[in-house]
């Protein structure tokens, strides 16, 4: 069985990003850059999936500069076996990354495509669903524990009311949740090996797709600053300020 992960190269969680003063984006100009939390997630799977003996190889592919390769580089050293990057300097929407991911399943024949639940850049949460939805293929998503046994898959779901458990057949789609599990730190042997390890290179034009975006961005902005609460000496005077200064009463 061929585990596919892919993994994004977005700003670092810790990070706080800064708009830019026209509104046109957030400017990345020396900014922290690391793999995508979710997708750390999902290469962690893929790996003790592969540790269990339930897989034969793990292979991480990511779309974006050649920078991405760095992120490419971590998935290898935390232990998937390949990788594949498809290069691109434009920024690539969720329907376009899906696209790609379709034909990148298709060339590797993958049977199981773990991918984070969102990218904490955009937080699009729509790859995954779409890339399922353009192969047909049945999803898991926001995974919390996954299970194989044969060409099922079970998944435990996290939802609003609580726990959904669902069971695929594979070839299937699964996207990663926090609690899932905790990835691992890569150690230094395995960054040193992770550099011998082959990073193939393509193009979306070479996977024949088109990529032209579908969406304008019109506007960025700040949130609001909180301006600091007040403490009120009654249940009167908290009445009186709801209704008159808040205006939510
Ligand atoms: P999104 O739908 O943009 O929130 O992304 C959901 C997931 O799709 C991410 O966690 C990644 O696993 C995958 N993904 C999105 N964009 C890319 C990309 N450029 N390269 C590789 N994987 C991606």
């Amino acid at each position: 069985m061929k585990i596919l992960v892919p993994v994004k190269r977005v700003v670092d969680f810790n990070v706080k990003v800064r708009v830019k003063s026209d509104g046109s984006g957030v400017d990345l100009a020396n900014i922290k850059m690391s793999m995508n939390p979710f997708d750390e997630i999902a290469v962690e799977e893929a790996v003790r999936i592969k540790e269990r003996g339930e897989a034969d190889e793990v292979v991480a592919v990511s779309i974006g500069s050649a920078k991405s390769a760095d992120t490419l580089r971590t998935a290898l050293a935390m232990g998937a076996d390949r990788a594949i990057l498809v290069k691109t300097d434009a920024t690539v929407e969720p329907l376009a990354v899906a696209k790609i991911l379709k034909a990148v399943v298709g060339n590797e024949k993958a049977d199981l495509v773990i991918l984070g639940k969102q990218a904490i850049d955009d937080d699009c949460n729509q790859t995954g669903q779409m890339l399922a939805g353009l192969l047909g293929w049945p999803q898991g998503t926001f995974a919390s524990k996954l299970e194989l046994n044969g060409d099922k898959i079970r998944v435990v779901r996290e939802v609003d009311g609580g726990l959904e458990t669902l069971l695929l057949s594979r070839p299937a789609v699964v996207t990663t949740d926090l609690r899932l599990n905790e990835p691992r730190y890569a150690s230094l042997p395995n960054i040193m090996k992770a550099k011998k390890k082959t990073i193939d290179e393509t193009t979306p034009e070479a996977l024949g797709v088109d990529i032209a975006p579908r969406l304008k961005v019109l506007g960025l902005a700040e949130p609001k600053g909180r301006v600091a609460g007040i403490k009120v000496d009654s249940v009167a005077i908290l009445v009186e300020k709801l209704k008159n200064e808040a205006g939510v009463l």
